[in-house]
């Protein structure tokens, strides 16, 4: 049976973060089960892009800070490392993203290295689900002697929910990830990718910062819900169903979770895992906004609606209103649906993989739920 350790927690006050993370991880065993002295650990962030920690896009760099200050206690170096989505320029945020979510002077102050997945070079291996034959992974991923995963709370407006299973993308460097996006845009297809990251690297705990959370459209443009957790596991897909239900979805619910049950990634099922810490029963997270395609997703689990469902849709518009021209939509776009000049979408190309609104900084792609006869009326607007 799988533990997931649940703590309740208010803030990011360092003290309070570093007693609840090192009296969560006693109850796994304690850290000498998990790191040596000398080892290398890497920290393998969300980083979603230059998002600040207050966003509640990425985790929080306070969180990161105090798992830097007990893994120095315990003598160990520590990495701090991700990817981010997108492109601005041709080139990755990542470098950006480390600046602007505080881990560049968080690994200053606190003595920890920056590996920037972009820059590190990367091993080539065969994916168990063969999506395709060689798939590159960021090297750190490789060199660490110990991999401790921190995925932040947030829902997603493509993927539904992301947390320990989905955060490995960031393991995949630069623009290849729009790659993946292009050739898996269903996200049960998409789950193959991911736990196909999670099978050939190894992954020895995951710590979900849970405190500020992401709700709504996330990964980005969500709004923030004060949910106060850490969740910590050594089995991500256990932490994740549990970090589901409290925000109100099922395994069943999240594509990326289904698929990962599926690929016996981990134990999916509440009543096969063992709750331990503040809390004996899954805590629910009151009126925690879902995104709009999980409702999609909801209606598409009846048989008896499929046929109604498949009248509606939900795409990406770009709001001129709102819209810097950055053109890190543009440029992230892995079919190149989004105009240069005018921002308008083809929708007869898009493949509704949402990274556009994902990436925005700006919250200037908004997603509209509209039915076909509504779309093919205003498409001529919007083209
Ligand atoms: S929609 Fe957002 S990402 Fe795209 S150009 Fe405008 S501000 Fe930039
Ligand atoms: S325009 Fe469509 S295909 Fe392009 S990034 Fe946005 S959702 Fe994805």
């Amino acid at each position: 049976m799988s533990k997931v350790i649940i703590r309740e927690c208010k803030n990011y006050e360092l003290e309070t973060l570093i007693e609840k993370i090192n009296g969560s991880v006693e109850m796994l065993g304690g850290w000498d089960k998990f790191v040596q002295p000398q080892d290398n650990v890497l920290l393998k962030v969300n980083l979603i892009g230059p998002k600040p920690s207050d966003s509640a896009a990425v985790t929080h760099s306070e969180f990161v800070r105090a798992m830097i200050r007990i893994l120095k206690g315990r003598n160990c170096n520590v990495w701090i490392g991700d990817s981010s989505g997108g492109a601005i320029a041709g080139i990755a945020p990542t470098a950006q993203g480390f600046k602007v979510a505080g881990y560049e002077r968080v690994a200053e102050e606190e003595g920890a290295l920056i590996k920037n997945f972009d820059r590190e070079g990367v091993v080539a291996v065969r994916p168990e689900s063969q999506c395709e034959e060689t798939m590159y992974i960021a090297k750190p991923m490789f060199d660490a002697d110990v991999v401790i995963n921190l995925p932040k709370l947030k829902t997603h407006s493509a993927q539904i929910f992301s947390g320990a299973v989905k955060n490995v993308f960031g393991c995949i460097p630069g623009l290849r990830k729009a790659k993946y996006h292009k050739m898996a845009p269903d996200p049960i297809n998409f789950g193959q990718i991911i736990c196909d990251i999670h099978k050939a690297t190894k992954i020895n705990l995951h710590i979900m910062d849970g405190i500020l959370a992401m709700q709504g459209e996330g990964p980005t443009a969500g709004s923030l819900y004060q949910a106060n957790k850490i969740l910590i596991s050594e089995d991500p897909l256990a932490l994740d169903a549990v970090a589901a239900k409290m925000v109100g979805m099922d395994v069943e619910d999240v594509p990326i979770l289904e698929t990962a049950q599926k690929r016996k990634l981990g134990e999916g099922r509440l009543k096969s895992t063992i709750l331990i810490g503040d809390y004996e029963q899954v805590p629910r997270l009151g009126n925690f906004k879902l995104p709009k395609c999980f409702r999609g997703a909801k209606k598409r689990n009846s048989k008896a609606l499929v046929k109604v469902i498949d009248f509606f849709d939900t795409h990406p518009r770009i709001n001129p209103s709102k819209c810097k021209k950055c053109n890190m939509c543009v440029e992230s776009c892995p079919v190149q649906a989004i105009d240069k000049d005018t921002k308008l979408i083809d929708y007869d190309t898009c493949i509704e993989c949402m990274c556009c609104h994902e990436l925005c900084m700006f919250k200037a792609v908004e997603l509209e739920n509209s039915n076909k006869v509504a779309g093919l009326i205003s498409g001529f607007f919007r083209k």
